[in-house]
């Protein structure tokens, strides 16, 4: 298995200062699946490869049982395609050998780590399943121009047509840390087979590399599932927190949106129908501390905070202009220390495990997870009902059946650009129920807004007691 990383930019042997390996040397290092070697098959001062050769032993592979599992004994065990072709023993190779320039790490260059150079690297073979289109889907997107040269089964049968197996080149002007980072990731991505290390960790691995690129690559879901080996909960975990980090400026889509969503809305004044629903429910819990999950601009929190009723209210929101708001909204700045002390606010997301929301007699949940698509949606709802776990909680949706009844809302359009969807009365329901059965709550719904006979009310409420 060989890779061969060259570097066009004079000086090219700048090379061995970002990987950390002196061009005149060769280096050998072992591995639990066999050795790698380093060298520089060639290195002037225009032009500089290094090479990194792996040498895998199959034998060594079944011993400690990291290779294919030989079913009933049979030979797949020892004759596999393991020691010849780029898989997931090529990440851990170059997460071993050249940890330092994974990492964006050079002693001798540290300025050049950040400079993109003219870099190419050849993949002797690469296995590609899901062939030269969904390899090109995985790199093209990156900025790569990749050439490939596919190999025939068997030269002898040529009837039998060609194999999985590539020879790929990878050019692109960039950081070699990208170059590394993205080789680490989409190799075994497209070689798909069985790797031994799927394992929680793999969550945090894929979405340290993956920082900056994976989530706003178009593949991302296939890359998640394949990486984490179809594992769907560790694919689900990933892919949620993935699109959670990478998601374009929170702020500006919701600012944007939610003038038009008010405007829709306006003329029922639903926003304070809303509000006076939330709050008789809390009382009717008895809830005197209470976090708001997706405050926003606070407007639930403002009239919690005048009522005597509460005594102490903490607002999390992503979106940080939001918080700005917020903190304007509620003269936070200039109330008297006791006051002060009754309220905060805090940037987070709603997709992590977060200490901070929970002990608390009441959690809301106000038009905010219509805002979530499935992936978000689904590690939501354990970190409120599994983690947060407050003894009651409150939240609303719009009912898509009211729809109809906006005269400025296009016919199948939804209230919000940014909602991923809007659900009727039956769906919402059933979803809520589904959360109560599963974590030990009893809930009861509520219509807010005036009752058409038909479709509803404008906004569904569900109260969810422990
Ligand atoms: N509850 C407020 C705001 C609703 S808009 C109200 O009724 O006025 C939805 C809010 O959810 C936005 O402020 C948005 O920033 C926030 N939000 C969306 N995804 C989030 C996430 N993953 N973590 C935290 N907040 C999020």
């Amino acid at each position: 298995m060989l890779l061969t990383i060259t570097n066009t930019a004079t000086p090219a042997t700048d090379l061995g200062y970002l990987l950390h390996k002196n061009p005149a040397r060769l280096q050998s290092f072992p591995l639990s699946f066999g050795e790698a070697h380093v060298f520089y098959p060639e290195a002037s001062n225009e032009r500089c490869t290094a090479a990194l050769l792996l040498d895998v032993d199959p034998v060594g592979l079944v011993r400690n049982r990291r290779g294919p599992a030989g079913e009933g004994g049979t030979l797949d065990q020892y004759v596999n395609d393991r020691p010849y072709v780029a898989s997931s023993f090529l990440s851990v190779a170059i997460a071993r050998v050249l940890a330092s320039a994974l990492s964006g790490k050079s002693k001798g260059r540290p300025e050049l780590t950040e400079v993109p150079l003219p870099l190419e690297a050849r993949l002797s073979v690469l296995p590609c399943r899901g062939g030269e289109a969904f390899l090109r889907r995985l790199f093209e997107p990156l900025g790569y121009t990749v050439t490939t040269q596919p190999h025939e089964l068997d030269a002898k049968f040529p009837e039998w047509g060609s194999s999985a197996y590539y020879t790929v080149s990878l050019r692109a002007n960039t950081r070699l840390r990208d170059l590394l980072t993205h080789l680490y990731v989409l190799v075994p991505v497209l070689d798909n087979e069985k790797h031994y290390w799927v394992g929680d960790d793999e969550v945090e691995k894929l979405l340290r590399h993956g920082s900056g690129w994976l989530g706003t690559h178009p593949e991302r879901e296939q890359i998640t599932n394949r990486y984490l080996k179809h594992r769907r909960d560790l694919a689900r975990e990933a892919l949620a927190r993935l699109i959670d980090e990478e998601s374009p400026n929170p702020d500006q889509v919701e600012r944007a949106r939610n003038t038009e969503e008010e405007q829709i809305e306006r003329p029922l004044n639903l926003n304070e129908q809303r509000i006076n629903a939330v709050v008789a429910a809390l009382k009717s819990c008895g809830a005197k501390r209470v976090v708001d999950l997706g405050c926003g601009e606070g407007k639930l929190l403002r009239t919690l905070f005048e009522d005597r009723a509460f005594d102490e209210m903490v607002g999390v929101d992503v979106s940080h202009r939001a918080l700005e708001i917020a903190t304007e909204r509620l003269h936070l700045e200039r109330l008297p220390a006791r006051q002060r002390e009754r309220i905060s606010l805090i940037q987070g997301s709603l997709m992590s495990r977060d200490k901070r929301l929970s002990g608390f007699d009441a959690a809301t949940v106000i038009e905010v997870i219509e805002h979530l698509d499935q992936a978000r949606l689904a590690a939501f709802e354990r970190v409120l009902f599994e983690f947060a776990k407050p003894k009651a909680i409150v939240m609303t949706t719009p009912n898509v059946e009211y729809n109809v009844k906006f005269e400025t809302l296009p016919a199948g359009k939804m209230r919000h650009k940014d909602h991923r969807f809007e659900w009727t009365r039956l769906q919402f329901q059933s979803w809520a129920q589904a959360q109560a059965d599963q974590y030990g709550y009893n809930v009861r719904f509520l219509p807010v807004g005036a009752e058409d006979e038909l479709v509803g009310s404008p906004t569904q409420m569900a109260i969810f007691i422990a």
